[in-house]
This record gives structure tokens, sequence and C-alpha cells, in this order.
């Protein structure tokens, strides 16, 4: 768990639509907080020093051998390093399948073209510090409060979150870290049920 007492270092809302970049130290802890409740926050994250190395899903999963990740799991890189522990989760449903809408995605199953989408929202958040849109990849993004169920039969069904306002996942950060998160703007699914809204990052320092 958190440490009962911790200084907190900034907070910041992201409005729905939009997006977000921070960094942070090792040993330091971040909360992500769904403000009204039902809103995915697509969270990319890298090596502070070495942006070769980053989160990877495939790698949190395979190490902690489940998919369906909470308090006490870890979410590690590309080298199969610890980068983020979850040390505390109200919601406890976030999608580890990796993975962000895009405008390609829009067209392909919505038809629709030039609408505010993940992919670009991290694009954007992260290009400061000099990430390239070849740097971001569908593996090392981690769906926080996302929904998405696996049926017996093989089948994924993406549900609305079942975040309510006020929940929260708190992470520590276990390297120097770079990370974006796009409130995802994805209005057209249920994955914010149909209606994006706001999510608060606060920065903590133990
Ligand atoms: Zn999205």
């Amino acid at each position: 768990m958190r440490p009962g007492k911790v200084d907190l270092l900034f907070e910041k809302v992201i409005p729905a639509y939009a997006y977000a970049a921070f960094e942070i130290s090792r040993g330091d802890y971040f909360d992500v907080v769904d403000e009204e409740g039902k809103q995915v926050g697509d969270m990319v994250c890298f090596n502070r020093h070495e942006y070769e190395e980053k989160l990877s899903c495939a790698y949190s999963n395979v190490m902690n051998k489940k998919w369906l990740l909470t308090e006490g799991d870890s979410l590690y890189t590309n080298s199969a390093r610890k980068m983020l522990t979850i040390v505390e989760d109200t919601v406890k449903v976030h999608y580890s399948g990796g993975g962000f809408c895009s405008d390609e995605y829009n067209y392909a199953v919505f038809g629709a073209r030039g609408t505010r989408n993940c992919f670009d929202n991290l694009k954007l958040s992260l290009e400061p510090y000099g990430i390239t849109p070849g740097q971001l990849s569908h593996d090392s993004c981690f769906n926080i409060f996302m929904n998405v169920v696996y049926e017996s039969d093989g089948s994924l069904i993406l549900r609305e979150p079942l975040s309510r306002s006020g929940d929260c996942i708190s992470f520590r950060a276990e390297m120097d870290c770079l990370v974006g998160i796009s409130c995802c703007p994805q209005h057209r699914s249920p994955c914010n049920a149909f209606n994006p809204t706001s999510l608060r990052i606060k920065v903590y320092r133990s």
C-alpha cells in the first residue's frame, strides 16, 4: 500500500478528450483518479533515461502470469524489468492487452476521419520530450479502467468501465519514468460509456 504520509508534488486535471505527460522519479507515486466515472486512461511509459526501454503489456502479463493486473502486481518493460507497481486500486478492472484508438481504427470501425484519438493524444503529449510517433507501440499502452471481457467461447467484449466517480489506481515508480496519458476520447463505443470525461493525476513523493 502507498505510505500514509506523502508530499504532493503536483496535481493536474486532464480534461475530457485531452492528454498529459509527466516525469516521475524512482520511488515516487502517482494516482490516476476517475473524476466522474467510466473514463478510460490510455497510459504509455518510458524509461526516462533510455526511451528504447518502455512498458510492455505482453511481458507484464507473462511476468505476473495473469492478465487482470491489480494491487501488488507490477508492470514490466520490454526488457522484463519492473517499471511500475500498482499499490492501490479501487476498481481492479483494467486492460493489459495493449492498444490505443487511432484515426485508422476510428475509420475502419466507425467510418470517422479526423477526430480525436488516443494515438494522436499520446503523440502530442510526448512530442516535447522527443518521443517520435514510431516509438509509440500498442504493446506499451496499459488501458486504465478499461473493461474488456474474455468469454469462454473465445470472444472478446468491450464493456463500460466499472469505475465510479473518485475511483483511483495508484502506482509506485520502480525506475525513473516518462509517462503519457490520454483521456480516451472514444465516444462511439462503451469504452467510456459513450461520454468521455476527465481524469485527475496526482504525483507524490514519500
Ligand atoms: Zn482511446
